[in-house]
């Protein structure tokens, strides 16, 4: 991926920051977006050091805001003259609640972060790569893009429409050298899943986690950096001809029907 030039948002840590390494690990130029000022300057030293020949900068901004989202757009573009991949990754689980009962207002920023974040990247990032004749994009939906999950109505509604606009971007500027799909992580274990079982059993999370690990049929939860594998490959040129998927990776869990044991 040398003088490939990745946009990666929510970098600062989790899904975001593994991508990043593996991507670095391939000589890609960084351009790392976060919302958290403190967590993505951490993040950013770290990989400055491990990989000092590749170029990163950070950029400070919140996807929901359409006009942050144009500015770091604009400043990638500004910086390196194209942008080749956009890993639209910034995203939220909101709190867990029944349906009927679930906060309008934490509904609704689930939407403006999940859903609407990602829209707004693709807007503004479509028209660099039409120029190039050449683009990849990665949006970030979940199992629960393609399947109900208890007490997650705006986190699935987002998700699925994910995955759906992923198809759509992909059916649209497919002639323009643009390939675009969705990802669909199962549990992986990052920051924002510690969070989900803290909020599942407030006195010990880890029985939580090793509750969830035995229904997935590998009996364990996924590695953030197996993500990020998945991630370089499909925003690399390595990917010719990959377009509109939906690609889970959750260790088969999507697929089963039933209890693991
Ligand atoms: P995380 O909470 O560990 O990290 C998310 C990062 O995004 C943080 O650095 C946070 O500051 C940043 N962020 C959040 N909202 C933002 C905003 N409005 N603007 C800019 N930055 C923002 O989460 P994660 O587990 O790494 O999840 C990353 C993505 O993967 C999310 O879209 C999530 O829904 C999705 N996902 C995660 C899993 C999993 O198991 N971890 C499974 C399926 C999907």
């Amino acid at each position: 991926m040398k003088n490939k030039v990745i946009i990666i948002t929510g970098a600062a840590m989790g899904l975001g920051f593994a991508a990043a390494k593996e991507i670095a690990k391939k000589g890609g130029n960084l351009v790392l977006v976060d919302f958290n000022e403190e967590a993505l300057q951490k993040s950013v030293n770290e990989l400055k050091d491990e990989f000092p020949d590749i170029e990163i900068i950070s950029i400070i901004a919140d996807v929901s805001d359409e006009e942050q989202v144009k500015n770091y757009i604009d400043k990638a573009v500004e910086k390196f003259g194209r942008i080749d991949g956009l890993y639209n990754n910034a995203g939220i689980e909101g709190r867990q609640a029944p349906l009927t009962t679930y906060d309008i207002n934490v509904f609704k920023k689930v939407i403006d972060i999940n859903l609407m974040g990602v829209y707004y990247g693709l807007k503004y990032v479509i028209p660099v790569m039409q120029k190039q004749n050449y683009g990849r994009i990665v949006n970030v939906a979940s199992v629960g893009g393609i399947r109900g999950v208890l007490n997650q109505t705006p986190y699935v509604a987002s998700k699925h429409a994910v995955s759906g606009m992923s198809k759509q971007a992909a059916v649209e500027y497919g002639k323009d050298g643009i390939l675009t799909n969705a990802i669909a992580p199962g549990a992986i274990l990052t920051p924002m899943v510690a969070e989900a079982f803290k909020q599942v059993n407030p006195d010990d999370p880890k029985a939580a986690e090793a509750e969830y690990a035995k229904r997935n049929p590998t009996r364990a939860l996924g590695d953030p950096q197996d993500v990020g594998k998945l991630v370089a490959f499909l925003i690399s040129e390595e990917n010719g001809y990959i377009s509109g998927q939906t690609i889970a990776i959750d260790g088969g869990e999507s697929n089963m029907y039933g209890n693991a044991e």
